[in-house]
């Protein structure tokens, strides 16, 4: 195959200050949850990025200074020379596959709470800090200032000893000092550092220069810039400061790299909105500067992409998601593979790794966070050396990659699925509000499996215990999937509860099935949600648009709190609040009558009723385990009927998200045949007294 022309845009060569990209893929500054503790997996989720044909391949941001110290979550440092070995390493594994290498420079300002140095945080002026840590940022003086810019220019230092070509000075995010000085809401200064336009730019303006001082001619100098940060003329707007910040330095860098601030904004996932999201924030900025513009948006398509650069809006099309979800993204357009491409689905679980302070995983991409430690590749899986057939039952995301994975290694893998379409439950939810694009983790697997001639198919095929011991198939996989529970049981009802049942009762799996339609128009449904996850906000959602009155109660603070960490919590409560839903914090299930439901404060038990007509407990799921139990109890007949191993993957081994049943059905296809050994990581770990040069003594 080759290339479409439509794309040949896409390949051309953009000069970058000193250095050149040998085309327009960028993956852009993006934290994975390895930085300074599992540097030999950053360097290699890194490198295949560049394998993959990221022409520019930037790092997650770099602390400069212990006073920018964002412990737990796990970034970059550049405190001192101990950080270059751990950064040597990903500039070698990006160079190595001929793409330039790129490091973000931060000082967190008031952003941290420098919980592991103890040193106290920094700002233009006093402020509490962004998160709920008792803790106070201080007020810089003229020497901290001094200070602050040595610390830029010791760090740009060390990051060109490093090997990076583009060196970021950045303003995004709300989460470094350089935009808190240039922020009105955090900058109160009198002095010649803040107040007017010019004086608050005074910081960032001096470090740009300083910076470029420093690194001299061999690196590019990248500015990373919020233009709007959404919250009106409090904040930056991208036809206000925004606008005035990069007309004001228009020339000063050799890249500009802009986007949406906070982080939310920035990562929005596709429950709340489409590929190029940014660009009517963005299209401005090719206007003021002739520098390279970098922008970021989603992009998963290369129609997209193309038309974003023909229409003059950006010169690098810029991923974080896209370029995670598919390493080789742009390999598969330069190739004409473009139905090969593993399109993000704008979920965000990669956020989630990095909010919960562990390495990055994917939705779509299992192989992503595991390159050094497990050696997984995102395209090449070894032939099995002895492959004998395996028969996998049930076509959800399980069951889909792990006959995927397994017909990639060579494997004659036949996959029953019990329905009349394939997915499973991805099939299911990407029919409810925003999901659409959760379609893709299914449409990319049975694409990928219709190509391959080893692979047979089949729907409408529920399979028993008697059906496999008679097919004898060696290898059998059961991927049967999870079904949620009816009787109230989950974190916070460990027991079920009876009374639930004396009215209109629906199990989440019901609305699945059936849509809205499910729940009779007429009194309230009550979403109990004790997941914390988007199954119950997403479902009051579809009642709520449906025209049902619709009650969400939780025993939890807010609406679906576990989505703080896909970066989705206040826009999926300012949604449900907009639809109407009538929202009940901080209540577990205390009793019910047919139409009333009895209500307990979870901290003092005081006890209120609400009407409900029907309710939808959204609490816990259990496997779907009774083939697994059929044929369990039938292990004596396993080997005469030519049947050597049985396992459970995914949601029916233990119901968890959408990317670990992916991961689930991966892992089983790389280790196919294996001998397992179950008393051992079954990873490698980091030595991280070998990278660091060893212990320090104390005198
Ligand atoms: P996972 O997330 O683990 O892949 P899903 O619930 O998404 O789980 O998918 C499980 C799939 O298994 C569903 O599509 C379901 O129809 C199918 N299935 C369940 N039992 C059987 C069976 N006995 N034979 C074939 N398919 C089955
Ligand atoms: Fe995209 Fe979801 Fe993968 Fe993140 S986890 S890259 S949002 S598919």
């Amino acid at each position: 195959m080759s290339r479409d022309p439509r794309f040949d845009i896409l390949f051309e060569p953009v000069k970058i200050g000193p250095v050149t990209a040998r085309n327009r893929f960028y993956q852009v500054p993006h934290c994975s949850g390895m930085g300074y503790r599992y540097p030999n997996a950053e360097a290699q989720l890194r490198g295949m990025k560049a394998e993959g044909g990221w022409a520019v391949v930037s790092t997650q941001e770099a602390e400069i200074h212990p006073t920018s110290d964002l412990t737990p979550a796990n970034e970059a440092r550049l405190w001192d020379e101990r950080d270059l070995p751990a950064l040597c390493a990903v500039t070698e594994r990006i160079h190595h596959h001929g793409s330039l290498a790129a490091v973000q420079l931060v000082h967190n300002g008031l952003h941290v709470a420098n919980r592991f140095s103890r040193m106290i945080p920094l700002a233009p002026s006093h402020a509490v800090g962004d998160g709920l840590d008792p803790v106070q940022a201080r007020a810089m003086d003229k020497s901290d200032i001094s200070d602050m810019r040595r610390w830029y220019r010791n760090a740009a230092l060390r990051a060109k000893k490093a090997g990076f070509d583009i060196i970021y000075v950045y303003a995004g995010h709300d989460m470094s000092i350089l935009q808190h000085f240039l922020s009105r809401r955090h900058n109160d200064r009198t002095d010649e550092y803040g107040g007017s336009f010019e004086n608050r730019l005074r910081l960032f303006r001096e470090i740009l220069e300083d910076t470029r001082e420093v690194i001299g001619d061999s690196c590019a100098l990248a500015v990373r810039l919020a233009v709007d940060e959404l919250i009106g003329p409090s904040g930056i707007t991208s036809e206000g400061e925004g606008k005035d910040i990069i007309a004001a330095l228009a020339e000063l860098p050799d890249l500009w790299d802009v986007n949406l601030s906070d982080w939310s904004n920035d990562s929005q996932t596709a429950r709340f909105s489409e590929e190029g999201y940014q660009e009517p924030y963005i299209r401005f900025v090719k206007s003021v500067t002739t520098k390279p513009v970098v922008g970021v948006g989603r992009y998963t398509s290369p129609d997209s992409m193309a038309r974003a650069v023909r229409q003059g809006i950006l010169d690098f099309i810029g991923a974080a998601r896209p370029s995670i979800a598919d390493p080789y993204l742009p390999k598969k357009i330069e190739e004409g593979r473009i139905d090969d491409i593993r399109e993000c689905i704008g979920c965000n679980i990669c956020a989630s790794g990095d909010n919960t302070n562990v390495p990055m995983r994917c939705t779509q991409n299992p192989t992503i966070g595991e390159e050094w430690r497990k050696g997984w590749h995102p395209e090449i899986i070894t032939s099995s050396p002895a492959p004998e057939p395996a028969l996998i039952i049930g076509g959800g995301p399980a069951g889909l990659e792990a006959a995927r994975a397994l017909a990639q290694r060579g494997v004659d893998v036949l996959l029953a699925e019990g329905g009349k379409e394939w997915g499973g439950r991805v099939a299911r939810e990407c029919r409810l509000p925003g999901l659409a694009t959760w379609g893709r983790v299914r449409d990319w697997r049975v694409g990928q499996l219709s190509a391959r001639a080893n692979a047979e198919l089949y729907l409408h095929s529920a399979l028993s215990a008697d059906d496999i011991l008679q097919y004898g198939i060696p290898h059998v996989a059961i991927a049967t999937g999870s079904k949620w529970r009816c009787d109230g049981v989950g974190r916070t009802h460990r027991q079920p509860l009876a009374f639930l049942e004396a009215g209109n009762l629906l199990s989440p799996d019901v609305l699945l099935d059936a849509g809205a339609s499910a729940v009779a128009a007429g009194g309230p449904v009550v979403v109990f949600d004790d997941d914390s996850y988007y199954l119950g906000s997403v479902l009051a959602e579809l009642l709520a648009r449906a025209g049902r009155t619709v009650i969400f109660v939780t025993p939890e603070a807010q609406v679906s709190p576990w989505s703080k960490n896909t970066l989705e919590q206040a826009r999926v409560q300012k949604r449900l609040i907009e639809l109407g839903v009538e929202i009940i914090c901080a209540m577990a299930l205390a009793d019910r009558t047919k139409d009333r439901l009895e209500l307990s404060c979870i901290y003092s038990g005081r006890r209120r009723q609400i009407d409900c007509d029907t309710l939808v407990p959204v609490t816990a799921r259990l496997p779907d385990e009774t083939l697994w139990l059929d044929l369990k109890a039938r292990e004596a007949d396993w080997a005469d009927a030519g049947i050597q191993s049985v396992v459970r993957l995914g949601d029916c081994l233990a119901p968890g998200t959408i990317a670990a049943a992916v991961y689930s059905g991966h892992d089983y296809a790389r280790t196919y045949q294996e001998q397992i050994d179950r008393d051992s990581p079954p990873f490698l770990r980091e030595d991280i007294g070998a990278l660091y040069a060893g212990p320090v003594k104390r005198e």
